[in-house]
Order: structure tokens, then sequence, then C-alpha cells
């Protein structure tokens, strides 16, 4: 059967025209999906996702043509003007506050919803008029930015399969409620077969939400809409645990960070620029602890690396500027000309990199205020074959779900932050093993193969079942 995955980005992404040249896209989401069909062994599979803006006419064709031929890739072309609105506007100042439940911080504007349906409508006319979606494939839809789609999709094809998986939170009904355009939401993610969620919490949001606003009810996650059988259910999303439990020539790397910081502690923390991942309030946590245990002063090294994202949207500019005062406030007060407190870097990491950061740390804070799932914390689990390092994990990652040997902080607490990072520097190693141990087995366990694997074979199932009951 084959696959056409569905999602706003493609595995690789132009970087330049003359000649043309690709380059791998970041992101979990894309390394998760791409890791599913390699260890599947899916043979037949297309990738639809956005091809570019403002591209020339004679460059469309010519980069179309490249994508399909070599990298199986479908590009949707979406003018700057409305991709701008969608994806800085609509995607990004209105849904992911609103999902992460961040209600205050989101912005309810007509002309970008509208961007929204008409980017949904792109995506839809491009799979329309160059793949077939017949009974013989499974359309697979990632993500916040295309959630009507499976409703568009539906209403051309009564009978195709469609699968849908939401990376972010769901928010619980009575913040969901507050959207205005929630029921043409939901209506639209109903057009799918399955709808999958991280946890189990975004799930019942989700259903929760369904009773309340359009009254539809549930039987152990499987309703009727328009007359359609589907699903909705949980699929926590793995990690490639063998790559990160077993990844080579990362050794030298590793110790040439410990080397560089002397025989300090390192304290590590990366993530994307974001509102929802808690930098500030990590910040100040390590601060606090600074401060109350002047034994570890010159002892202990935070090294800070925020990954550049989103820098079209202000938010994220000013958040920017406030986490780097507050470092050069902490450095100021506590550092001298032998120790830095803080070592704050601003850039992404390659894979690699991040494994050797992973592995010559003590201590990896993820601390998010919201997060969907956080395949950060399952990483620098996974990294740790030598079954040293503590975790300190927000309860509100989705991760937190199968992590919960992790030492599980509140991070509005900074107080309880503050005293995480003390009790994690301190842990004695017999109990770091044994933590991580349990993690590491559950993570082997569930790993992204069986995430996509479960995913796709329920939607089988769900399908057939549609189709028996008719
Ligand atoms: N990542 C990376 N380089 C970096 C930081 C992160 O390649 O410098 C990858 C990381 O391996 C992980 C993903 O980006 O797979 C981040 O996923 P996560 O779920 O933690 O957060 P998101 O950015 O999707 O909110």
């Amino acid at each position: 059967m084959r696959l056409v995955v569905i999602a706003n980005r493609l595995p690789v992404t132009v970087k330049s025209l003359d000649p043309v040249k690709f380059e791998r896209s970041p992101g979990g989401l894309v390394s998760g999906i791409e890791t599913f069909i390699k260890k599947a062994r899916i043979s037949d599979w297309v990738w639809m996702g956005w091809g570019g803006s403002n591209l020339r006419k004679k460059d469309v064709q010519k980069i179309k043509e490249l994508l399909l031929n070599k990298h199986r890739c479908l590009p949707a072309y979406v003018p700057e003007k409305i991709m701008n609105k969608f994806y800085n506007g609509f995607c990004n100042r209105t849904l992911w506050p609103l999902f992460h439940s961040m209600p205050t911080l989101a912005t309810y504007e007509k002309s970008t919803w509208e961007s929204y349906i008409e980017v949904n409508r792109i995506f839809l006319k491009t799979l329309l008029e160059n793949l077939e979606v017949g009974k013989e494939t499974q359309i697979w839809i990632h993500d916040y930015h295309l959630m009507l789609l499976p409703g568009m999709l539906r209403e051309v094809h009564p009978e195709a399969k469609i699968g849908f998986f939401l990376h972010i939170p769901f928010p619980p009904p009575e913040i969901y409620a507050q959207f205005p355009w929630r029921r043409e939401i939901l209506e639209g993610l109903l057009g799918a077969d399955l709808i999958g969620f991280h946890t189990y919490e975004y799930t019942i949001n989700f259903l929760r939400s369904l009773s309340r606003i359009l009254g539809i009810e549930h039987s152990m996650g499987e309703l009727v809409y328009l007359d359609r059988l589907l699903k909705v259910d949980t699929f926590p999303m793995g990690i490639d645990f063998e790559l990160f439990n077993s990844i080579k020539g990362v050794s030298k790397k590793t110790k040439a960070i410990k080397q560089a910081l002397g025989n300090k502690k390192i304290v590590f923390s990366v993530d994307r620029l974001d509102y929802t991942k808690g930098i500030y309030n990590r910040l100040l946590a390590f601060e606090d602890f600074l401060r109350r245990r002047e034994d570890w002063r010159g002892k202990v090294v935070l090294i800070l690396n925020v990954v550049p994202s989103r820098e079209g949207v202000e938010q994220y500019q000013s958040m920017k500027r406030q986490i780097e005062e507050k470092v050069a406030q902490i450095n100021g007060t506590f550092g001298s000309v032998e120790w830095v407190p803080v070592l704050y870097h601003y850039k992404s990491l390659s894979v690699e990199d991040l494994v050797a950061h992973y592995k010559a740390s003590d201590v990896l804070l993820v601390t998010p205020i919201k997060d969907g799932m956080n395949l950060i914390a399952k990483e620098f689990v996974a990294s740790r074959r030598d079954l040293r390092g503590v975790l300190v994990l927000s309860e509100f990652a989705g991760s937190s779900r199968e992590l919960g040997e992790a030492l599980v902080v509140n991070p509005n607490s900074v107080e309880e932050l503050s005293k995480a990072i003390e009790l994690a520097l301190e842990m004695p190693p017999e109990e770091q093993e044994s933590r991580l141990r349990i993690m590491q087995d559950r993570l082997k366990r569930y790993d992204v193969l069986k995430w996509g694997s479960e995913f796709l074979e329920t939607l089988k199932g769900i399908a057939s079942k549609r189709d028996t009951l008719k």
C-alpha cells in the first residue's frame, strides 16, 4: 500500500537555485517520520509539503521534477504573501499559543484565518492534481498547519483512508472554546478516519471539546460523524533509540567539551527559542541555586543552547532579548575571571554535536511550560549508554508521561526547579543508573518505528471497520 505523508515542511528544502541544491530540513517531526519510513521499510511513499514561495515559473517546474524524482517529495507552492499570513500569522500567532493553553497570547484575525483556509486548499489541489487517492493509498496528514485538509479531502474522496496526527498539545475544552473558528477546525479534523495525539490528556481534551462544541459523544474513542465511523487515540511519538544509543564518532567532541570546562559539572539545556519552553524560568532557577548554594559557585556551568526559531514573530525577538539580559546579569553577578556560570549559544547543533553535549553533561534541564512531547528529553536518556546523568523534566512536557523516573518538576516554581538542580547535581551514581535504566528500557520498546506502525495499523483497522459498517 502506498503511503502519502503530508506535512507543512518537506524533508528537504531548496538551498540555492543556480545550480539547484537542497538541504535537509531541521526538526523532530521531519526526522521522526523519515526514520519511521526507513525502519518500517515502506517502499512506496511520497511526501507532500510546502515547496517554497516567490519562485520563478521556470524554477518551479525544474525544482518540482528534481524533488519528485530524487527525493520523492511533492511540493505545494504558496504565494509569499499568503504564506506569511498563514505561517507567521494564523499558525504561530493564533494556533500555537492557543493550543499550548496560553490564550492571552493568541490573536484572532479574520484575514489570517482566510489565509489558513487558502493554504489548506492549495495543499488539497496539489494533492488531487498529482497523486492518485485510491483505496490502495494511506494518507497521513501531520500537525496544526493542516487541520482543515482531512475534511476538504473527505468531501472529494469519501472512500479515502485518512489519518491525522497532532504534534502539539490539544487544549482543555474551556480554553479551546474561546477559539472563534472552533467548529470549523473540529469539522476539518473529523474528515480523518483516525485522529492521533501524543498523550491521553490531549486525546481526552479533544473528545471533551467535541462533546461540548459539536455535541458528538464517543465510545472508547470511536464515534460517528456524518454517518461515518472514526477513531481518536493516543500514540506517543518515540525516537530512533538505536541511533541515539549507539551513535559513533562523538567521543572526541564529548571529551573536548568536558576538557574545555575543566572538572566543572555541566548542566545542559537546548531548545528552540519559544515562550513555551520555559527558558527564562530555568535561568531564574539556576540563579536561585547559585545564590543559595555558595559552595557550588565556580564548580558548575550551565550551557544554555537556544536554537533560532520563528524570527518573523516579534514576541520571539523580545523574548530573546529578555533571555540574553538575564544571562548577562547572572554572569555579571556571580562570574569571575576563572568562571563564567552561563555559557550561552544561539545556534542550531548538528545531531553529532547535540549528542556530544548530551553525553558530556551531568544534568539536562527540560522545563517547558507546555510542550506536545519533547524529544530532547528522550534523546538525552537514550544517549546515556554509560548510565550517568540526570534528567530534570517538566510535568507539562508530553514526554513526562513516559519518563516518570526523571526528576519531574513544575517549571512555574523557581524554588522547586532550583531544588531539583541541587538534587540532580548531588544524586548518587547508583540512583542515576537505576532511573536511566528503566527509562531506556521503555524508550527502546516504544520507539519511532512502533509509533508509526501502530498508527498506520490502527488506521487500516478503523478504515476497514468503517467500510464493513456501510
Ligand atoms: N535538534 C537539533 N539541533 C539542535 C536542537 C534540536 O537537531 O540544536 C533536534 C532534536 O534532536 C529534536 C528536535 O530538534 O529531535 C526538537 O524536537 P522537540 O520535540 O524537543 O522540540 P520542538 O522543536 O519540536 O518543539
